[in-house]
């Protein structure tokens, strides 16, 4: 449970869990610091409705204090609240407590990370073959060398080669058959040469082939489905022997794999491809203001970025502001946030908000919605501040199309620029992006004298 911090002035420093992602929630002084604050509410200067950095580095180190400077302080009065972190919506589930309590006894791979794992499940390849790498990767697959743990076998031998225990390196690296297959595959390897290599390197190898074989992204992609295949057959025969005795001979499986892959390989060819979409930059209708906002998320800082033009593109404002470190759904809400903040400055009446982080402009567009609790005073600040305009709507760009917001966003992180720009230093980069955009004729003529304007 955490407190989200609002007007109250009721949440205790150092007494009631406040602080999102620091565990426990509540924080400890630094050594020596004088604590005679008691209230949140303390740490906030009330006029401005900013944290006291002062109080706050006197008080805190400095990941605390970054932790307490990314909670947002609304500027509506809204009372403190309490709110369950381990859900999205900061409702209470019996789900996300029973999850939580489960992931604290879940083990963890000694060598593959989360990274690895994301890897793997991306891999183009049937569910099934991904399962067995998955089970390669865990060594949980039952070969005999693992099953004579548990009970003592007969028998070691390879069931294909009959030279050596089928251990997981054998079955896969070493064994005659495999290194036959792989001297006959599309990328020929000679495994023999590689008798230092353990099962982990060879998964790590299948999960990033372009680093490791310098491959392009279609042959890193055909390898991946390739040495699936290969361990999937290798499995399947090895099986088949140990049930039915019977076998044919590496260079037999080795075409037979060949003509699986190649029915694989068209198969996931005729998958439609996501298609790029060309979509130009749409000005606002006449008398409104459309803003384009942005995000450049850096690790101690988050820049945003807004850029304001009328119906015939013309650029009104730009604008910039560095904030304090963040993750990127708190930078791109925090980024809308501060393109409505500019919007009320300026006076506009009527304004479209334009970004390219769909789970943000989602969340505004859909009253259904529930925000995560990490960004619920923000959103809360927005909807407050809409109901200054006259007209408010929030729109959806791809990333082509709000270059100039994002390459704002990236420039004034580079030189730290906070508050208006003037468009007279505005970088050559943005002006281009913003020609490009382009200055548009009134919808009502037709001539093309009058699109030079
Ligand atoms: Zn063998």
């Amino acid at each position: 449970m955490c407190h989200r911090i609002g007007n109250d002035f009721n949440t205790w420093i150092w007494k009631d869990p406040w602080i999102p992602n620091k565990p426990g929630f509540i924080p400890q002084a630094r050594s020596g610091a004088i604590d005679n604050v008691h209230l949140v509410a303390d740490l906030i200067d009330q006029d401005t409705r900013q944290w006291d950095r002062g109080k706050l580095s006197n008080l805190f180190k400095p990941a605390t204090m970054n932790r307490i400077l990314n909670i947002h302080l609304c500027h509506q009065l809204l009372g403190d609240q309490v709110f369950w972190c381990l859900t999205s919506s900061g409702e209470f589930s019996v789900k996300s407590a029973y999850k939580t309590i489960r992931s604290s006894n879940t083990q963890t791979h000694p060598l593959l990370q989360a990274q690895d794992w994301k890897q793997l499940w991306k891999i183009e390849a049937n569910a099934k073959l991904k399962n067995l790498l998955w089970k390669i990767s865990w060594n949980i697959l039952p070969t005999c060398t693992a099953l004579n743990n548990r009970f003592p076998l007969p028998s070691l031998d390879c069931y294909l080669c009959n030279n050596a225990p089928k251990s997981l390196e054998h079955l896969f690296l070493q064994c005659d058959w495999v290194t036959q297959i792989w001297l006959m595959a599309p990328w020929p390897i000679n495994l023999s040469n590689l008798s230092n290599l353990s099962i982990l390197d060879w998964v790590k190898i299948i999960l990033y082939p372009k680093t490791n074989l310098g491959l392009d992204d279609d042959s890193a992609k055909e390898f991946q489905l390739y040495s699936l295949l290969v361990c999937d057959q290798i499995w399947f025969f090895r099986n088949k022997a140990r049930v039915e005795g019977s076998k044919s001979n590496p260079i037999e499986l080795a075409r037979q794999i060949r003509h699986v892959f190649e029915e694989h390989k068209q198969a996931w060819s005729k998958l439609p491809r996501r298609s790029p979409k060309i979509i130009i930059w749409q000005p606002p209708p006449n008398s409104w203001v459309k803003l384009n906002f942005d995000a450049a998320i850096r690790e101690e800082k988050i820049s945003v970025a807004v850029v304001g033009r009328d119906d015939l593109g013309k650029l009104l404002m730009a604008w910039a502001e560095q904030l304090d470190l963040g993750n990127s759904l708190l930078g791109e809400a925090k980024a809308a946030w501060w393109a409505i903040k500019c919007a009320a400055m300026k006076g506009y009446r009527n304004i479209i908000l334009e970004g390219d982080a769909l789970n943000v402009i989602n969340l505004l567009k859909n009253a259904n919605y529930v925000p995560h609790w990490s960004i619920k005073s923000i959103y809360d600040d927005i909807l407050y501040l809409s109901k200054s305009f006259v007209n408010v709507s929030f729109s959806f760009v791809n990333r082509e199309n709000n270059v100039p917001a994002h390459l704002l966003a990236q420039w004034a992180a580079f030189i730290s620029w906070s508050g208006p720009i003037p468009i007279s230093i505005l970088p050559l980069s943005v002006m281009k992006a913003l020609d490009r955009d382009g200055f548009r004729a009134k919808p009502c003529c037709i001539s093309p004298v009058c699109v030079e304007e």
